[in-house]
């Protein structure tokens, strides 16, 4: 049983408390057989003519039933031999479920039924439905929390000044409500999430996140880092040899990250910007800044193909200056990279940029003042640990490109401090985006010629087959072939996954100075690559990707100043969510509208998945719902500031047991 329990996330009573009921079920009303409505649930207390077992189409437990009124035949496909004992002739009962119009009448399948003994009165109230796990009946759910609700303490921590302004109803009056209905209470009135004890209750829940989030960051402000206030020398001899000026967001972002670094207390910014809006040259900055203050900087990315680029675009500005880059991959041979590592350990090289090698192969830093992450969320929560654990005490940067919708900023990300490059550099032309119907691929490949003829360069991404790697591995290589052959005056190369990371650096190379002009790829290309000729992006079965994978994709081309395209081809039938996300990409550029749609779409669980390790989810408050989560966040900066005893009753009854989960 505790398994069980333990399963749905119930250990300590608090945790039965706040075990919410997902509906309700109205036992409080008989219904006559006669008066039934086709798929309303109802109620009706009956008698059992008989009961068979029937083999056809299939083994099953038929048991005929009437009341005053009517009759109808229950249908069990999977029963229990108790069950089949509890139908016998004779029996009453009483039966919760949807009737519907069946071959031989009126029919439940599988309806919910209890057997009479003598004169039961019906109950005064609605009956609650719990989230349930195989093997956990809804009554004895019910019996534990009836339980719990009896001899736990229900004690407000919402003190009264902060209970008037943001949530009236009282917690233990609230959570009463919410488990055993008043009654009269009516279903519609008390299913609605609007109701003001299950306000209360998303409320206090946010109010926990808020409050647990503000308590990291104020652990995080305690701890000591270095300061790095820099001298400018090297900044500034970089913004001179840079071929462009930095957008007014670069310039704004670059002051808020260079005074994080002057505090004595390590940064833990995340820099958000579109793909395509520059972030590199702010990670640039940001090294050079612990350069000048005497520690080293270190940037790490998730793929090989991404932390390359990062590596050749970084080299390349900065060797300038007299700044050696140490490079950190798998396809670096032992040697060399023992050589890297011996010399950033003595502080030798100031700089390291890699992938996650950058921290497996056992580098210690003479002096870490800087530590950088892009796309942080694509790293595996190994490799993050690992990785906090490293920085410790260094400032700490994270860059994505995927947009973070305001809510989800205020709340799960409410232990970061948040930059925003929200303008694109000048002289970008705005891609096209069109769908077409697979039939029409003929004419996309057309298309592909003719760019490349005039000189220009092309991405073709293969189908996503989530469930085999080495299907779409297959379907790549495929893609490759008749590809190949269809482009006969092309060249056309292929990358994925599974090459070796020297082979796709040679493919990658040759993309890069086109040599060739169509690259066939798989996701790998998601993130991060940067080739400002390839103006045209065509992705098959557009239909299989998700929101923020299409939008990445597509940010890979319309980076120079030729006319680019992103050609979503679909195969028809569509289903509803795919249906909606193409005409989401189809309608939007904008990366934050994007992904506020996407979190409208998919709810915030799926939203924040890759990212968390395991921060509990909301499961009452709705994020949508902008007001309360301010007015939870104001509400959790008072109760740190003068309420604190009553900050820890309520984050030890609601996250009690989990806050190792909120470290990772
Ligand atoms: P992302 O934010 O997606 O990582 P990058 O840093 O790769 O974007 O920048 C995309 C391209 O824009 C690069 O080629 C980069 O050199 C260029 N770039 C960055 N800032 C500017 C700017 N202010 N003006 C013109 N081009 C810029
Ligand atoms: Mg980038």
């Amino acid at each position: 049983m505790a398994e069980k329990l333990a399963r749905l996330g119930l250990v300590t009573d608090a945790d039965l408390l706040l075990h919410l009921p997902l509906r309700y079920e109205d036992e409080t009303r008989l219904t006559a057989i006669r008066d039934a409505v086709p798929g309303v649930p109802a109620q009706f207390q009956v008698e059992v003519v008989s009961s068979e077992i029937a083999y056809r189409p299939r083994r099953q437990l038929v048991a005929r039933v009437r009341d005053d009124t009517g009759a109808m035949v229950l249908r069990f496909l999977n029963f229990y031999p108790s069950q089949q004992k509890a139908l016998a002739a004779g029996a009453r009962l009483r039966v919760f479920g949807e009737v519907r119009g069946g071959f031989f009448g009126d029919e439940m399948i599988h309806p919910r039924f209890r057997v009479l003994h003598g004169d039961e009165p019906l109950p005064d109230r609605l009956t609650p439905v719990y989230p349930t796990t195989a093997g956990l009946s809804q009554a004895v759910l019910r019996k534990l929390i009836q339980r719990a609700l009896e001899k736990a303490d229900l004690t407000d921590t919402l003190p009264d000044t902060l209970r008037r302004r943001a949530a009236e109803a009282d917690f233990g009056a609230s959570l009463r409500f919410l488990h055993q209905p008043p009654p009269g209470m009516s279903l519609a009135e008390l299913e609605k999430r609007t109701h003001p004890a299950w306000r209360r209750i998303a409320f206090d829940e946010l109010l926990a996140q808020q409050l647990s989030l503000r308590r990291a960051y104020a652990a995080r402000r305690a701890r000591g880092a270095p300061v790095l206030a820099g001298t400018g020398a090297l900044t500034k001899r970089l913004l001179a040899g840079l071929p462009f000026r930095l957008t007014g967001a670069q310039e704004r972002v670059w002051r808020e990250i260079a005074a994080d670094l002057e505090q004595p207390h390590p940064m833990a910014r995340l820099l958000q910007g579109d793909v395509g809006s520059g972030k590199t040259v702010v990670a640039a900055l940001a090294m050079l800044q612990a350069v000048e203050s005497g520690h080293q900087a270190a940037l790490m990315a998730p793929t090989e193909i991404l932390a390359e680029q990062h590596y050749r675009k970084l080299a390349g500005w900065l060797q300038p200056l007299g700044l050696e880059v140490a490079w950190f991959a798998s396809s670096v041979k032992k040697k060399e990279r023992e050589a890297w590592r011996a010399k950033v350990s003595l502080g030798g090289t100031p700089l390291a940029v890699g992938t996650h090698a950058l921290i497996e192969s056992g580098v210690e830093f003479d002096k870490l003042g800087l530590a950088i992450v892009d796309e942080q969320h694509r790293f595996g929560v190994q490799q993050r640990l690992a990785l906090k654990k490293k920085g410790q005490s260094a400032h700490q940067l994270t860059m994505s490109a995927t947009p973070i919708p305001r809510t989800l900023a205020m709340s799960y990300y409410a232990d970061l401090d948040v930059s925003v490059l929200d303008e694109m550099p000048p002289g970008r032309t705005p891609v096209v985006t069109k769908l077409v119907e697979e039939g029409r691929r003929d004419q996309v490949i057309a298309r592909v010629h003719d760019a490349c003829r005039a000189g220009l360069q092309a991405y073709w991404v293969c189908p996503l087959i989530e469930e085999s790697e080495a299907l779409q591995l297959k379907t790549a290589q495929e893609t490759y072939e008749r590809l190949t052959a269809e482009l006969p005056d092309l060249s056309v190369g292929l990358v994925h996954g599974r090459l070796k990371a020297d082979e796709k650096a040679t493919v990658m190379a040759a993309f890069v100075k086109n040599e060739v002009q169509v690259l066939v790829a798989t996701t790998v290309i998601e993130v991060g690559v940067d080739v400002p000729n390839a103006s045209l992006m065509v992705i098959e079965h557009a239909e299989r990707f998700g929101l923020a994978q299409l939008h990445q994709l597509r940010g890979r081309v319309g980076r120079g100043a030729a006319e680019s395209a992103c050609i979503l081809l679909y195969a028809q039938p569509l289903g509803e969510s795919a249906r909606a996300r193409l005409k989401i990409i189809f309608e939007n550029n904008d990366g934050f509208e994007i992904a506020r749609q996407d979190l409208h779409l998919r709810g915030p669980g799926e939203f924040i998945g890759s990212r968390q390790s395991g921060v509990p989810l909301l499961r009452f408050a709705d994020l949508e719902d902008t007001q309360m989560v301010e007015e939870a966040r104001a509400a959790a900066e008072i109760m740190l500031r003068d309420y604190r005893q009553a900050a820890d009753a309520h984050l030890a009854r609601w996250l009690a047991g989990k806050e190792e989960l909120l470290k990772a």
